[in-house]
């Protein structure tokens, strides 16, 4: 049935299969139009025609049936099918083997057999009955079916008889008669209340359409092999090449639910099928190699991977329907890949497919989607990925544990600074307090450790070391439980995991990725370590190097608190002498590791008491290591202490009033410079960022002091330095006087933790008591910490970048909180004209793609094949 043959309606009511691009889907349907495209591409399509949604619409409210071609011969039989806007709202059922009545028997019987051929007469009106005229099928008696052909000649005149009078009228023996009767019930079917309910419930809007669709069936030969089945020619799992699917043989050539049928895999070792009997590669050879060309004509004719519908005829392939191939995040990189190297979709697209967060399904071990998992916990998933161990309730029992070689989840009320090593010693941490930037999720994501936060249903009772959940069970020390920081869960027991993956498709993405972004991305990164974890990610740099985490090393941490308790200025120098060089051995490091690439240092930033021993026993320990009265370290401790210690002395603030403290550290920064760059090769040019900043007078003090300390080191070493001074964005007072700042700095760099908690004066260290809530009463769209908060703390950093870019044109722009590695904050970023973004290193490769989609934006989105 060619298109021209068909009668069309003028406002194409009734349109040819073969119409191509008239047959749009926003008219006919999703699936006629997927089936116009495989016809258009040449693929062994059925012939037939689709009605349109106007057309359905008309006659399921009793309208006049539009003209339908005619459907040929007696003995050519046809399905009617729904083509909804969208799959996932479906659609009536379909109704096959219309055609089928007296005077079809005698071709049918040539083909089939006559026995056969009466069976599905007799099948037909049944299932006729039921679509038209909603005839329970057991009206028609149940029981034995006779096998003969006499037998089920006397069946059928029955089944007509009952037919005839349950609904008033003959059965209808025309072909015509019986596809318009078959159609308007499936029209009347989509307008029913229940229909109309079911696919709103599934995302429709209210006046969803309805196409409808007529294709020819060939009924099985007896040339054999018949069957139906489904392909696709990738590994849902990885994406790789594999044949995946299934193949029902007709044993008797009658179709589904027609007749005893037998599983058979596609082929040998095929992932899906198959009872150990034969494969559909020995029984039909030449169909499993036309339906592999098939997928690959379809891929690159419609860009996607599918999977296909098919039914085989005497070994002849027809294809009635495909759909995009579901796949996991990884498996969906590698088809992207794939596809773009095949032609069938170019680069940008392959780049725009994929949702950046999804990577992170490669960066980190997941739990299997198929295992079980026991979950007695929840909270924030804060930094990704899954991990098990033995539960342990402190850093010491973490970092015990790690040198026995057992691994460990470390769980907390809250984690602190001493907590780093004993962090770095588990597999991952639970906190049952704490939101998205709290101490544990910040370093937990810069060293890529899976981690929940804010658990706060979990009860942790530190004297027994034991954790109580809400159903009552109790986990103690040693207790074997597993962490999803994705979704931030804790489960009890160990599911089998997927381990990382990242080569392949995975590093050949993000290749592109680079080449396609003009926004760079750093990372923040504190240590030797997360340098090197950076590096492998491919940074442009080190956007923020906190060099307090630098001074919590326990064989730094006294040090640091001699010199915060020093008494006198003498005292405090020694102390700072002391740490000079250890501060200097951690830059030349990280230099080395980043060479040829920015790294900005961040001068120290916490409030000083972080650094002072906590409770009575570390004073104790501490005083006697020192010779100190462990009432002075007490007393000195309080005198340290502030009622709001994150508004208080910290940042500049410090420099201002400890000056030795910044001219220690930019001195190490400086002779670390000088001498990793002695060496000829890639030099690194390092930038000093100033945090907390309000005032640019506290800017133009600190510059004057470091520049006099370069001056002196360059003196001192003879040796000239190349150095840049910036300031972090991170108060809202320096987002409004972002021009001045602008005038004595090189860069700016928002830090939009602080500027959120600030902008909103939201504790971010106690903002997770209260956050799901707000997010779940819709009073914040999303945690601010976690995705920034365009309109508020957003509009800031768009006045503090058109000031600052005002008074200095050439203006770096940096954006350096966890938000960094948040993809529609890269966006905001790279639509704000910043020129980096830098996030935890394991995020870099999100914030890669991220970047690159943010610059292909001008280009319009790819369409994914989900109809919807
Ligand atoms: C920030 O405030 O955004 C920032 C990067 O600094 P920190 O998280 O160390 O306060
Ligand atoms: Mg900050």
């Amino acid at each position: 049935m060619k298109a021209q043959e068909i009668i069309r309606d003028p406002n194409e009511a009734v349109i040819g299969l073969d119409a191509g691009d008239a047959l749009r889907d926003a008219v006919f349907g999703r699936r006629a139009w997927k089936l116009a495209q495989l016809t258009a591409l040449g693929l062994p399509v059925p012939a037939g025609f689709a009605l349109s949604f106007g057309c359905v619409r008309e006659i399921g409210a009793g309208g006049a049936m539009p003209a339908l071609p005619d459907l040929g011969p007696p003995g050519r039989l046809h399905a009617l099918r729904s083509s909804p806007g969208a799959r996932a709202w479906s659609g009536p059922d379909a109704l096959l083997d219309i055609g089928i009545g007296e005077a079809a028997i005698g071709a049918l019987t040539e083909r089939l057999g006559e026995a056969a051929a009466l069976d599905r007469y007799r099948r037909f009106i049944a299932a006729f009955a039921h679509a038209v005229h909603g005839l329970d099928p057991e009206v028609f008696g149940s029981g034995r079916e006779p096998g003969d052909a006499a037998g089920l000649r006397v069946r059928i005149a029955d089944m007509l008889d009952v037919f005839a009078s349950r609904c008033g009228t003959a059965f209808p023996q025309a072909p015509k008669d019986q596809l318009e009767a078959a159609a308007r019930a499936l029209a009347r079917a989509w307008q029913g209340a229940t229909a109309r309910i079911l696919r709103e419930a599934r995302g429709a809007p209210p006046d969803a359409g309805l196409g409808l669709i007529v294709q020819e069936m060939a009924p099985g030969t007896r040339a054999g092999p018949d069957g139906e089945g489904a392909i696709q020619t990738v590994d849902s799992r990885s994406g790789a090449p594999a044949f995946e699917g299934d193949f029902w043989r007709f044993e008797t050539g009658y179709g589904r639910a027609l007749g005893p049928r037998t599983r058979l895999a596609l082929r040998d070792g095929a992932a899906e099928g198959g009872g150990g009997g034969p494969t559909l590669a020995e029984i039909a050879p030449d169909a499993l190699s036309a339906l592999g060309d098939a997928c690959a004509r379809i891929a690159r004719g419609l860009g996607d991977a599918y999977r296909i519908a098919f039914v085989l005829q005497g070994g002849a392939v027809a294809i009635l329907d495909a759909v995009p191939v579901r796949r996991n995040a990884r498996a969906a990189v590698r088809i992207a890949v794939d596809l773009a190297k095949v032609g069938a979709i170019d680069r940008d697209q392959a780049l725009l497919r994929i949702e950046p967060l999804s990577l992170v399904e490669h960066l980190h071990p997941q739990i299997d989607p198929a295992a079980r998992r026991d979950v007695f916990g929840t909270g924030l998933g804060a930094s990704p990925g899954a991990a098990t161990g033995r539960l342990v309730f402190t850093a010491e029992a973490a970092q015990a544990a790690a040198a026995r070689d057992e691994e460990t989840i470390l769980a907390r009320v809250e984690t602190s600074p001493e907590d780093i090593r004993g962090m770095h010693s588990a597999r991952g941490v639970l906190t049952m307090r704490g939101g998205m930037t709290s101490h544990a999720a910040v370093i937990a994501r810069g060293i890529g450790l899976p981690c929940v936060v804010g658990a706060r249903e979990l009860k942790l009772d530190a004297a027994r070391r034991s954790l109580i959940a809400p159903d009552g069970r109790v986990f103690r020390e040693g207790a074997l439980v597993t962490l999803d920081g994705t979704r931030g869960e804790v489960m009890a027991g160990a599911p089998a995991m997927i381990a990382p993956e990242l080569g392949g498709a995975f590093s050949e993405l993000l290749d592109w990725a680079d080449a396609a972004r003009d926004l760079g991305v750093r990372a923040n990164a504190d240590t030797p370590g997360e340098a090197r974890a950076a590096r492998g990610f491919r940074v442009d740099g080190i956007g923020l190097c906190r060099t307090e985490h630098m001074f919590f090393a326990a064989e730094r941490v006294g040090v640091m608190r001699e010199m915060i308790l020093a008494e006198t200025e003498e005292a405090r120098q020694a102390a700072l002498d002391r740490l000079l060089p250890m501060q200097r051995a951690d830059f030349v490091e990280i230099f080395e590791i980043m060479r040829g690439l920015p790294v900005t240092i961040r001068l120290l930033d916490p409030p000083l008491h972080e650094f002072l021993p906590g409770g009575p026993e570390e004073i104790a320990e501490f005083a006697a290591v020192t010779g100190l009265a462990a009432e002075v370290v007490t007393a000195r401790a309080r005198d340290l202490a502030e009622i709001n210690p994150m508004l208080g002395m910290r940042g500049v603030r410090l420099g201002v009033v400890m000056p030795a403290i910044y001219a220690m550290q930019a001195r190490a920064v400086f002779e670390a410079a000088i001498a990793v760059n002695r060496d000829a090769r890639a030099p690194v040019v390092p930038e000093i960022m100033i945090p907390l900043v309000s005032a640019n007078r506290e800017v133009e003090l600190v510059k004057a002091r470091i520049d006099a300390v370069a001056s002196a080191v360059e003196a001192e070493q003879d040796a000239r330095l190349a150095y840049k001074l910036g300031v972090m964005v991170e108060t809202p007072r320096a987002a409004l006087r972002a021009g001045d700042l602008a005038a004595s700095s090189a860069f700016l760099s928002f830090g939009t933790n602080d500027l959120t908690q600030m902008t909103y004066g939201l504790s971010r260290d106690d903002a997770g008591r209260f956050m799901r809530d707000y997010v779940n009463l819709g009073l914040f769209a999303e945690d601010p910490f976690r995705s920034l908060d365009l309109e508020g703390v957003g509009e800031l950093m768009l006045i503090a970048a058109s000031r600052g870019r005002a008074r200095n044109p050439a203006l770096t722009l940096g954006l350096c909180g966890e938000h960094g590695g948040d993809p529609p904050s890269v966006r905001f970023s790279k639509l704000a004209g910043f020129d980096y973004v830098s996030c935890s290193p394991f995020r870099v490769p999100i914030a890669r793609l991220a970047a690159a989609q943010a610059s292909l934006l001008v280009r319009a989105p790819a369409v994914s094949d989900d109809g919807a």
